[in-house]
């Protein structure tokens, strides 16, 4: 058998913890050496197929141009059409939008379905920005990358800080651009306009089917589980809803505003009430508010990082108390925190599990728009609960297979997937 060759020529340039396709690529290494994977594979799946950086001038509100910077990653396309989220956001680099590109290739491989993966950026702040000027940045930056962009060939999805809006002006603007409707080419969108049923709430459903399967795993239930949720967004807060409504306790729940904490439980829809009027958690009068990074270590049973990358490190890993982690964001855990959170026996159930209920739902999206023929809400949640199952049964049978981790035995599953379709397509040149 062949040594695997796991050659990394750059690791000297790419040592900082936070870097967020060094902490990927940490991960797939460790998974293609598990799985034996050849030295020419490992060199096509460590690379991105394509990245697109393009300049998005608008003309503000106040008559002054501004140019913000895109990006769009396409990670690998073997199994389909590259699938994946577009953020708005100051903090978005070359570098995380490639990690990004790369898990959304795992993730989609992992519940197997036929797509690749890719992800889109805009530095911007959206917050400063008026509707006028979002719709303009939006549709400037999908004429931007629209020869990339199509139902068979890349599918974008609302991400950090963008919406059902947003994804209804990408349709729109590459449909003007085709001269017909073309509803297939982004997912995410408003039900009226060829959107799923259940895609909204599809993330935060899959976190909760996620948890259900662990907790049942470590002989708990959701009744009485306390459950600590970091990002009331669109992932956190469906999640904190629908495990508050299997009996769970919510302990805490924070946003960039505000971290609240009772220990005998929150009102979940209450804060919903108050979120959907204040736009914020900042100013809950029925909750005491702890610091913002006390969220992480707070006392509970399964902890919900479901805000941005990076929140658990290897400075406050070994502080936290709760034995299940359900990754609801995308790459919150640093590669060196891993090893803190195996050490303590922590059962974490790793983002490209925990939040692909998102791109499920997606893929339901695109088969209904491409067949033109749209499912009830019970039909997508049954299929979604389906595939999150079975996904989470390989990975614990991955994981026992080989004795690592669920994060290395969830790659191991993907990166298998997609290396085989590579194998049976071969090379072309
Ligand atoms: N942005 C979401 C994710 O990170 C959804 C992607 C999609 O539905 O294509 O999984």
């Amino acid at each position: 058998m062949s040594e695997p060759a796991i050659i990394r020529p750059d690791k000297q340039t790419f040592l900082a913890e936070e870097n967020p396709f060094e902490a990927m690529m940490e991960r797939f290494d460790h998974a293609a050496k598990l799985l034996n994977l050849d030295r020419g594979l490992y060199k096509v799946l460590r690379n991105p197929e394509k990245q697109i950086i393009v300049s998005v001038p608008i003309v503000r509100d106040s008559g002054e141009v501004e140019v913000y910077t895109g990006y769009r990653v396409l990670y690998n396309t073997s199994r389909g059409p590259a699938k994946g989220g577009i953020r708005f956001d100051l903090n978005v680099t070359l570098e995380e939008v490639k990690a990004l590109a790369a898990w959304m290739t795992w993730k989609c491989a992992l519940v197997n379905i036929p797509f690749g993966g890719a992800k889109g950026g805009v530095v911007c702040d959206p917050t400063t920005m008026s509707m006028a000027e979002l719709e303009k940045v939006t549709r400037r930056y999908t004429s931007s990358i629209i020869e990339i962009l199509g139902p068979d060939s890349d599918v974008p999805a609302p991400d950090v800080n963008t919406n059902e809006r947003v994804m209804a002006w990408i349709m729109d603007t590459y449909s003007m651009h085709k001269r017909h409707t073309v509803t297939a080419v982004v997912t995410g969108k408003p039900v009226e306009m060829g959107g799923s049923l259940g895609r909204r709430e599809a993330t935060g459903r899959g976190c909760m089917i996620v948890t259900r399967e662990a907790l049942t795993k470590l002989g708990m239930t959701l009744k009485g589980a306390r459950v600590a949720v970091q990002g009331f967004g669109n992932v956190g807060s469906v999640a904190a809803d629908l495990m508050a409504k299997e009996g769970a306790i919510i302990v805490a729940v924070s946003d960039k505003s505000a971290a609240l904490h009772n220990p005998q439980g929150l009102d979940v829809q209450d804060l919903l009430t108050w979120v959907k009027e204040h736009r914020q958690l900042s100013g809950y009068p029925k909750a005491g508010t702890i610091p913002h990074d006390q969220l992480l270590t707070v006392d509970c049973d399964v902890l919900v990082p479901a805000a941005t990358e990076n929140v658990i490190t290897s400075k406050n890993a070994r502080h936290i108390k709760a034995k299940i982690i359900c990754e609801g964001a995308n790459g919150p855990t640093s590669a060196a925190a891993d090893k803190v959170l195996e050490d303590k026996g922590v059962f974490v159930i790793p983002d490209i599990l925990a939040n692909a209920g998102g791109v499920t739902v997606s893929y339901f999206e695109w088969v209904q728009d491409r067949g033109g023929y749209f499912w009830d809400e019970d039909t997508v949640n049954r299929r979604l609960e389906a595939i999150l199952v079975r996904s989470f049964g390989e990975v614990m049978a991955m994981a026992a297979k080989h004795k690592v981790a669920n994060r290395i035995a969830s790659y191991i599953v993907a990166v298998d997937r997609v290396a085989a379709m590579h194998r049976l397509r071969g090379m072309y040149a």
